[in-house]
């Protein structure tokens, strides 16, 4: 007989006061070839889980369980995997595996590949007791720090990395960041150790607060004119109405990279007043293995400020409650089983 665990399930995709996610009883799944079975301590909660919830993300496959920044330890392994040890403490993000050999894999953008497939969309996540995951794709964690602060590195953490590495900021430079959620509140600590002078627009006060607190040298209302022409900017609220107040705000030469996945429609662009002098604006999909790592050796070596708000486990629900009302400030984080 299977041995069961505890999971969540999104069972009617729609709006989260429909409560379209399930705590169900499922057996713990086999690790397959390649596969490590990892015990889940803590899995962080990113607003794609609200997106896959809600309906916005299409789901690929029914029933799925979310979750793609879970922190626990390596507890079985499947064929052909063997390189991590039992026990050792891992990180599943949300990239879960790519082919390896199409042209974007072979030259470096692995992000981009058509047949890449997603932790917590393709294949179970974290919102669980137990998740498999390819072992070339999970990310060996340091022991020294709480789970809670390991978890959000994984999805808000890295993908703010790369966001920032697409929005081209140069040396000392001005950055605007646009919503001020998990992500934005990581970023902003990469680019303050990078010299950069940070302008934080969002509708959340107390998120506003936070950011001053983390040493933004401004916050207003997302809608505000930021005190000083960016150099850069990156727009992590899922909103297409900011994308062309982004573009306005930027200096000559500035570029406006898009983090999320899911954005609404983007207004009608002017070509004079948001595109013109070189501004550019671009998206973010998704990141490569190599932003993972570069992220994680960044954060060795100057550890970030994490501001989370712990659930309980069967709280998964009320936490994505919190997070589309705006109520979370910092990371929610869903404390899924003891550390031992
Ligand atoms: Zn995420
Ligand atoms: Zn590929």
């Amino acid at each position: 007989m299977a041995y069961m665990m505890n999971a969540w399930t999104v069972t009617r995709p729609g709006p989260i006061e429909g409560r379209p996610l399930e705590f169900v009883r499922l057996p713990v799944p086999e690790p397959g070839p390649g596969e490590v079975l990892i015990k889940v301590e803590v899995c962080a909660v990113c607003r794609t889980d609200l997106h896959l919830a809600e309906g916005d993300l299409a789901p690929r496959r029914p029933g799925t369980v979310p979750g793609h920044e879970a922190v626990g330890r390596v507890a079985g392994h499947g064929a052909g995997a063997g390189r991590l040890a039992t026990g050792t403490r891992v990180g599943v993000a949300w990239l879960r595996s790519t082919c390896g050999r199409c042209a974007y894999c072979l030259r470096g953008a692995e992000n981009l590949c058509p047949y890449s497939t997603y932790t917590g969309w393709d294949a179970d996540g974290g919102y669980a007791e137990y998740v498999v995951a390819p072992e070339d794709f999970v990310y060996v964690l340091p022991e020294e720090y709480p789970a809670q602060e390991l978890a959000p590195l994984l999805c808000a953490g890295i993908i703010g990395f790369r966001a920032l590495s697409r929005a081209e900021l140069p040396p000392g430079g001005r950055l605007g960041l646009y919503g001020f959620g998990a992500s934005a509140h990581l970023t902003l600590q990469v680019a303050l150790a990078d010299g950069a002078r940070v302008h934080v627009l969002t509708r959340s006060a107390q998120a506003r607060r936070l950011a001053v607190e983390l040493g933004a040298a401004s916050a207003d209302d997302a809608y505000a004119e930021p005190p000083e022409p960016l150099d850069a900017a990156i727009l992590f609220a899922p909103v297409g109405d900011l994308v062309p107040t982004a573009l306005a705000a930027l200096d000559r030469g500035g570029t406006l990279a898009v983090a999320g996945i899911h954005l609404t429609d983007v207004p009608v662009l002017g070509y004079e007043r948001h595109l013109f002098y070189e501004r550019t604006l671009r998206s973010v999909t998704a990141n490569t293995r190599a932003d993972g790592h570069a992220y994680l050796e960044h954060v060795a070596r100057r550890p970030p400020r994490i501001t989370t708000v712990r659930y309980d486990f069967d709280q998964a629900d009320l936490a994505l409650t919190d997070l589309a009302a705006d109520r979370v400030t910092g990371v929610a984080v869903l404390m899924v089983g003891d550390s031992a």
